[in-house]
C-alpha cells in the first residue's frame, strides 16, 4: 500500500494556495539528497496549448529542491511528431513562449535527449514486450528526479499522468519509437483522394500516398489525425500494444535513477487531449487538486479514481473520452514492477 498525499482544489484561504500545497506535499515525496543534481521533469505544452502545468508550480518545486541542497534543472524531451518539440532548439523556444524560462523557474531548462533526440542510455527492463528501453541521457544521469505531470485525457492511452510521463516523456527518440512502432499504419487506397495532407504532417518522409514506407515510419500517427478521409488505418490492436509498451517502458527511468523519483500530479484543467495538442479543449470535469507520492502506479490509480468519481456523477468515466481504457498501461507498469495500484490517501 503506497502513501498518496492529496490537496483539494476547493480552497477559500490564501494559505491553501497551490504554492503552499506543494510545500506541504514535497517533504513526503522528495528523493533529494544534499549535492544531488536533480531533474525536474515537465511537459511545457505545445505552443497554442494553454492548459499545461503553470511555471509557478515548477518554480515552487525548484525552490524546494534548492532548499533541500539539490542542484535543479528543468527538463523535457523531443517528440516524434512535427511541432515545437521536434528538436531541442524549437523545444527551448516553445517552452519560453509558454512562460518556462530560467527567470520564471529559477533553474535552467535543458533538453534531456539532445539536439535531435539521439542522446539516451539503454536500460534493461526484461518486460514481455520490451527487453530494454532507451532513457533520455540527462534523466538517466541525474541523481534524483521530481516528475510534475498534468493529469488529462489522451487519445492513445485514455489518460496521461505519472506513468505516461515516465514511459514516454523520459525516453529519447529511439525509446519513443520502440513504444510507438506497433502503430505503423497503412492507407486504404479506395478512401485516399491523394490530397497530400498526410505528407505535410509526417516528419519522417514516410508517405507517398497511397503507400507508407514502414522502414521510415515510427507509428506516431499524426498522419491519421490529419486525414479527413479516414483513409489511414493503424493495426487494430495498436492501442493496447502501445499501452503495454508504455507501461513497461516506465521502468526504464525508475531503474536508471534507482527509484529516487518523487511524483506530483497536477490535476487541473482536465482536457480530453494531451498537452502535445496545439490547442486546449473544453474541460471534462472540474479541477480536482494536487496529488503526490513516491509510487507512480499508486499515484495514477488515485488520480484516476478521483477523476472517475467526478465523471460517475454524470454517468460517465474516463473510458468514454476516447474509448480507450487507461488501466492497460497502469497495469502493465504494475506488472513489470514500477509500483502498486493499492494506495492510501493522507494529508
Ligand atoms: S491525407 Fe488521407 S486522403 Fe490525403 S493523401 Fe493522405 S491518406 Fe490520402
Ligand atoms: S507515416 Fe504517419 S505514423 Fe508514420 S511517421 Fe509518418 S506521420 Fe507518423
Amino acid at each position: 500500500m503506497s502513501e498518496i498525499i492529496f490537496k483539494d482544489a476547493k480552497i477559500t484561504r490564501p494559505e491553501d494556495n497551490q504554492v503552499e500545497q506543494i510545500k506541504k506535499i514535497f517533504p513526503h515525496i522528495s528523493p533529494v539528497e544534499k549535492g544531488d543534481i536533480v531533474a525536474v521533469k515537465i511537459h511545457p505544452g505545445e505552443y497554442g496549448n494553454t492548459t499545461h502545468v503553470r511555471p509557478v508550480v515548477v518554480r515552487t518545486v525548484v525552490d524546494l529542491v534548492i532548499e533541500a541542497g539539490g542542484i535543479p534543472f528543468v527538463t523535457d524531451t523531443t517528440t516524434l511528431y512535427r511541432g515545437m518539440k521536434l528538436n531541442a532548439a524549437d523545444l527551448i523556444k516553445g517552452a519560453a513562449m509558454n512562460g518556462f524560462t530560467h527567470a520564471s523557474m529559477n533553474a535552467p531548462f535543458i533538453v534531456a535527449d539532445g539536439l535531435r533526440g539521439g542522446q539516451g542510455r539503454e536500460i534493461q527492463i526484461d518486460g514481455e514486450a520490451l527487453s530494454s528501453i532507451t532513457v533520455a541521457s540527462a534523466v538517466a544521469e541525474a541523481d534524483s528526479m521530481i516528475v510534475i505531470s498534468h493529469s488529462k485525457g489522451h487519445p492513445a492511452s485514455g489518460y496521461g499522468g505519472a506513468v505516461k510521463h515516465l514511459g514516454m516523456g523520459c525516453l529519447d527518440r529511439a525509446g519513443k519509437i520502440r513504444v510507438h512502432e506497433v502503430g505503423k499504419p497503412s492507407i486504404d487506397p479506395e478512401k485516399c483522394v491523394q490530397c497530400g495532407e498526410c505528407v505535410e504532417v509526417c516528419p519522417w518522409g514516410a508517405i507517398t500516398p497511397p503507400e507508407i514506407d514502414h522502414s521510415k515510419c515510427c507509428g506516431e500517427l499524426s498522419c491519421a489525425d490529419a486525414c479527413q478521409q479516414e483513409a489511414i488505418i493503424p493495426p487494430s490492436d495498436a492501442t493496447d500494444k502501445m499501452q503495454n509498451r508504455l507501461g513497461e517502458a516506465a521502468l526504464g527511468p525508475i531503474k536508471a535513477l534507482r527509484g529516487r523519483i518523487g511524483y506530483i500530479n497536477w490535476v487541473y484543467d482536465l482536457t480530453p487531449g494531451c498537452d502535445c495538442f496545439n490547442f486546449s479543449g473544453e474541460r471534462f470535469v472540474e479541477d480536482i487538486g494536487i496529488l503526490g507520492g513516491r509510487d507512480p502506479v499508486a499515484l495514477d490509480s488515485a488520480t484516476l479514481d478521483k477523476i472517475n468519481g467526478q465523471m460517475k456523477v454524470r454517468g460517465s468515466s474516463i473510458y468514454n473520452l476516447w474509448g480507450v481504457n487507461p488501466l492497460i498501461h497502469i497495469e502493465a507498469a504494475e506488472k513489470i514492477g514500477c509500483g502498486n495500484r493499492e494506495y492510501e490517501i493522507t494529508g
